[in-house]
């Protein structure tokens, strides 16, 4: 990367060839818009090149990854103008080099043939392209009276400049409503860290822990930092290799790396935490003066045989987790959403952090980040409620103006939201986004945005490693479509006209990031010069920030735990699965996504619905039958999948396919199982309880072959992989260190 701005951004410009050329020499296999064969490309000679523009060598730039909210640093290799592939940035302390398949992909985003390449508005009841200055004037000619609170954004989790930037916009306007919104979140856990820890997002010291507990937490799958948690559950494997416990419904990713794990009947999560407490302090006789007395009280009353009754857990089990989490200090115990997406949720995810308290973990192996320091970089943090909060204010007919970027609320919202006759209330919608999808399909105006490697940006995640880092977004190739605009551009447009006096004078949104970064304080530029900062920073592509962090409180609350009583016409729970790859259904449009198979069941391009075998065998179905899933809010048809990985009481089926209007990879694929999705809201917290849906299920009588990329997980006879049964290992020679 050049020192020099001015190269950098003559760089972006001289690189000549027509923008719809691209897909054709990205080395990508979609389908091109335009070939040379057909004569249609324009080819620009280079005149002068940069020393570093050599035919057929590539050139690494440094960026951040926008896939998801972890904030990975990227390096991409740009040849003759055109991004060609992206791996990991070593010096990132999120990911270190690593990159999982959601950042790979990016590039197929960037490259997507769906894309839109010019901006779409309403006339007539339908969506037609116009230039970007006629959708802009319409823009501006709806929303520049609207004043205060009936102007509203709804956008999923923001962060750094772009974030400051929209706060900056909507106090200009006076309006309060920027509601961030993530149906994949971990709210109720970080509303139970505030609430005990001081601290909504600590940090978690994997390198620390011999013995890990997750409660639902696939730190290797979908949780909060997935890559960062990969290269720690790395080391916490390595010398004195760690224990790993995990305990849910439906085996996850990290589930299927653990020595134990334990299937537990969805919402119960909690009562097996006071159970493993019990013992801890009735039979391993932990110092329980960590815990104020209505704690212990509340732990007393969950014995073995009771926690059994409730959660399913044999009480040898229960037994066998306290050993291990007394004999391997310090642990660490997290939650996820299978344990926390519940009516008790709250309490659920406070039981379990109860844990960490009652062992000493807190201040060990869960310590402060001590927060970013410049806070209004910092991440706003997606919640569920804060769809809800929109949908009620837009019911009311209270927006005017509504702006929806980095979310497809139509597409995840449950059915009982009636979300999409609740938007179309507002009176004036516009979508900024790379593609048309279920939500863009009611605006009235859709702003086609540059791609994250077309765009500059800063990126702040909610979860910060040891080196507190702030991620450096730079355009890595000139934008595919002369129509569209970076997010940050956007917003800039929008404050010129509101604020003239204090932004008139940037030229564009790098104009403002630049100078915006020279503004950060003096201790995080490490005396640099203005100039010098700004490229080592563009550079790195981060920047390291140190802070202090203070200590963590250990706060125990009220432990009653309430569960949900059984549902006879509906006997089984319904767990709509996350899964690295499509994610909540934004990557389901990416054909490397929907090519690469479920990490558990190695299923592809299609949903599944995974049963344990008992459960199978009393239904009467076997693997490829089609069965009905149906709850009070509606029902899904979905292809069975017998794996011995789930509770016999749970059905499970992945979220992220199901679209209506996403695309010619993503539409009319599979099912989503959050449409059926009961009204059921965490009490404490309001979030969206999408794990306490009970459902019944019934044949269809329908069958095909489910699409597997595994085909067959018996081994048929030909003892490819030897296996033995715990008891039988432990006599054997070596065997006698394991409990
Ligand atoms: S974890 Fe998120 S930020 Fe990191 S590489 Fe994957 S998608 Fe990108």
């Amino acid at each position: 990367m050049s020192g020099n701005e001015i190269n950098r951004r003559d760089f972006l410009k001289f690189m000549g060839i027509g923008g719809a050329s691209a897909a054709a020499l990205s080395g990508c296999d979609m389908p091109t818009t335009v070939t040379l064969e057909e004569g249609k490309e324009k080819v620009a000679a280079y005149l002068v090149p940069e020393e570093y523009v050599i035919p057929g060598v590539g050139v690494w730039f440094a960026s951040t990854c926008q896939q998801c909210g972890a904030g990975c640093g990227v390096h991409g290799r740009v040849r003759e103008g055109r991004l060609l592939k992206v791996e990991g940035n070593p010096d990132s302390a999120i990911n270190w080099g690593g990159l999982c398949q959601m950042g790979q992909a990016g590039l197929q985003g960037h490259y997507n043939p769906d894309r839109l390449s010019k901006p779409l508005v309403r006339k007539n009841g339908s969506l037609v392209e116009v230039s970007w200055n006629e959708a802009w004037a319409l823009v501006e000619e709806k929303t520049s009276a609207v004043k205060g609170d009936r102007a509203a954004w709804l956008t999923g989790s923001v962060s750094g400049h772009q974030a400051a930037l929209l706060s900056k916009l909507q106090d200009s306007v006076g309006s309060k409503n920027h509601f961030v919104y993530e149906v994949i979140n971990n709210r109720v856990a970080e509303a139970v860290n505030e609430a005990m820890l001081g601290e909504a997002v600590p940090r978690y010291r994997f390198d620390k822990a011999k013995a890990i507990l997750s409660f639902g937490a696939d730190f290797l799958g979908t949780w909060v930092s997935p890559v960062h948690f990969t290269y720690e559950y790395a080391g916490f494997r390595s010398g004195d290799r760690g224990v790993l416990i995990t305990v849910e419904p439906k085996m996850t990713l990290t589930g299927a790396n653990s020595d134990l794990w334990v299937a537990i009947r969805p919402g119960t999560e909690g009562v097996l935490a006071l159970g493993i407490a019990n013992v801890l302090l009735t039979k391993h006789q932990v110092d329980g003066s960590r815990l104020p007395a209505a704690a212990r009280d509340a732990i007393a009353q969950y014995t073995p045989d009771k926690v059994t009754e409730i959660t399913g857990v044999a009480g040898d089990t229960v037994v066998k987790i306290a050993t291990y989490l007394k004999q391997r200090s310090p642990s660490l115990v997290l939650s996820g959403a299978s344990a926390h997406d519940h009516a008790n949720g709250y309490q659920s995810a406070a039981a379990i952090m109860m844990l960490n308290v009652l062992l000493g973990n807190v201040g060990q192996t869960i310590e402060s980040s001590g927060g970013f320091p410049v806070k209004e970089l910092t991440a706003k943090r997606g919640s569920s409620k804060a769809l809800a909060d929109f949908a009620a204010l837009a019911d009311q007919g209270a927006l005017d103006v509504a702006f929806i970027y980095g979310a497809n609320p139509v597409f995840t919202a449950p059915a009982h939201m009636k979300f999409a006759d609740k938007l179309a209330k507002v009176h004036f919608k516009v979508a900024l986004t790379l593609f048309a999808d279920e939500t863009t399909a009611m605006a009235d105006v859709v702003l086609p945005l540059a791609s994250p490697y077309e765009s500059w940006g800063t990126m702040v995640a909610a979860y910060q490693p040891q080196e507190m880092t702030l991620g450096m977004q730079q355009p890595l190739m000139q934008p595919l479509y002369a129509e569209t605009r970076s997010f940050g551009d956007v917003l800039l447009a929008l404050l010129k006209k509101r604020n003239a006096a204090d932004y008139q004078r940037y030229d564009d949104y790098y104009a403002y990031l630049r100078n915006a970064m020279t503004q950060l304080p003096a201790g995080l530029r490490q005396g640099k010069s203005d100039a010098e900062f700004w490229d080592t920073t563009v550079q790195k592509g981060l920047l390291k920030v140190s802070t202090t962090a203070p200590a963590l409180k250990a706060n125990v609350p009220d432990l009653t735990q309430k569960t949900a009583a059984a549902a006879s016409d509906f006997p089984f729970h319904l767990v709509p699965s996350a899964r690295l790859g499509l994610w909540d259904g934004r990557h389901a449009n990416l054909p490397w996504l929907q090519e690469a198979p479920d990490q558990v069941s190695k299923v592809y391009w299609d949903s599944w619905a995974e049963l344990h075998p008992k459960t199978a065998a009393q239904l009467g179905v076997k693997e490829g039958d089609f069965i009905r899933i149906e709850s009070d809010q509606g029902a899904i048809e979905a292809q069975v999948y017998v794996f011995k990985g789930v509770h016999p009481e749970v059905v499970a089926v992945p979220m992220g396919q199901g679209h209506e209007n996403y695309g010619r990879y993503a539409s009319k694929r599979g099912v989503n199982p959050l449409k059926i999705v009961s009204a059921v809201t965490d009490e404490k917290t309001g979030e969206i309880a999408t794990h306490a849906t009970r459902v019944k299920i019934t044949k269809t009588g329908k069958s095909s072959q489910l699409p597997r990329l595994g085909g067959s997980d018996r081994q048929a006879g030909r003892r490819l992989v030897g296996t033995v049964t715990a008891d039988v290992f432990r006599k054997t020679e070596g065997g006698s260190n394991v409990a």
